[in-house]
């Protein structure tokens, strides 16, 4: 049943759109919300002073009301898994505004304390498809290695959160056999949930955040966990061929820097420096996704070199994998104008 078939999955690149509930100060300050979910695909935004409503449709949109759960199975996230099992490289990224619920949605939210457990309901869909993942394996009955990493990509430099020594810059090299990758990055293996629910947690606690003017706990780097999947063969061959793509799949997950504009954020100095190469990589995600969509394309002038972000997610992005995003709004009028670019650059994505 897990034969890799020779068949490419339908559509590259899945878009959900989830927007979050109201939070407690957006509620204190009275604030409206703009937006209404009108039926399971279409979002509906009212300007704010009136005027016609405007309408964006996605594979799926998610309001408030949801749970985890209910983001984890209409993400179909599963499938992706099985994808990954039979070898592709399947990607998981959200994208939005800081404090929109990008981390939220994938880890859940932040602990309550030192060593404090995420309850599982309240686990997102990183810790969702890991225990799915686990499970998926256990019963396969084929022997299958699970190994994971965990980087940051800060000022568009690579980090590796779960290094063990210094946590220098890594340089990203490209060879035909591996495509692109990240020299000297700790690359674990994994045999049980808790190992793997261990190493995310260590990234967590490592990611690089800085004080920013729309939400202290903001993150400016994009952070990436890959899962890769290899499968022995009964023959328990497995042919160093040089010209062969590398056996086994992956699953990665992203957690991108926050998308708004500087101007928004009031940074100066070493933060506009941030800022710019946070857009540098999102511009480049979106100039590689557009021209990925173009029938007329061709993978070889596909810019993925344009940035490390791109580099990284090249190999899922460019044909062999399927691409989910789940772009993260705030319900609340007063951030229109950020959730109104959000939309625009999810749209164009599909
Ligand atoms: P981002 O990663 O996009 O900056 P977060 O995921 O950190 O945003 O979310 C900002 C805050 O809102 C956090 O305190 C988070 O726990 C909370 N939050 C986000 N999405 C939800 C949700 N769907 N339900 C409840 N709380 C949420
Ligand atoms: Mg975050």
């Amino acid at each position: 049943s897990l034969e890799r078939g020779p068949e490419r999955p339908e559509t590259p690149i899945q878009v959900v759109l989830r927007v979050r509930p109201m939070n407690a100060a957006e509620l204190r300050r009275g604030e409206q919300s703009a937006l209404h979910c009108s039926g399971t695909r279409t979002l509906q935004v009212s300007p704010p002073g009136g005027g016609p409503d405007v309408a964006f449709r996605f594979g799926a949109v998610l309001d408030g009301a949801c749970t985890q759960e209910d983001v984890f199975r209409v993400c179909g996230v599963r499938r992706l898994g099985e994808l990954a099992l039979r070898g592709f490289s399947c990607t998981v990224f959200t994208f939005g505004q800081t404090g929109s619920g990008k981390t939220y949605t994938l880890t859940g939210p932040p602990p309550q304390g030192e060593g404090v457990p995420i309850p599982p309901s309240l686990g997102g869909i990183m810790q969702r498809t890991f225990a799915w993942l686990l499970d998926r394996v256990q019963n396969l009955g084929a022997p299958v290695t699970l190994r994971a990493s965990y980087l940051e990509i800060y000022n568009e430099q690579v980090r590796d959160l779960l290094s063990l020594g210094s946590s220098r810059p890594l340089p990203v090299r490209w060879n035909k056999t591996r495509g692109f990758y990240v020299e000297q990055l700790r690359v674990v293996e994994f045999g049980s949930l808790e190992a793997l629910m261990e190493l995310l947690q260590m990234g967590l606690s490592r990611r690089r955040s800085s004080a920013h003017t729309l939400n202290q706990a903001s993150s400016r780097s994009h952070a990436l966990l890959t899962l890769y999947i290899s499968r022995q063969t009964s023959q328990q061959v497995s042919p160093v061929d040089p010209g062969e793509h590398p056996v086994g799949g992956k699953l990665c997950f992203v957690d991108l820097a926050g998308s708004e504009k500087v101007a928004a954020t009031g940074s100066r100095g070493e933060l506009m420096l941030e800022a710019n190469s946070i857009n540098r990589s999102l511009l480049a995600l979106g100039h590689c996704i557009s021209l990925l969509l173009d029938p007329q394309r061709k993978q070889s002038h596909i810019p993925f070199r344009d940035s490390k972000l791109t580099k990284l997610l090249a190999d899922s992005l460019g044909g062999r994998g399927v691409t989910l995003m789940v772009a993260c709004v705030s319900p609340s009028a007063q951030c229109l104008p950020e959730t109104l670019s959000t939309l625009r650059y999810a749209s164009r994505a599909q």
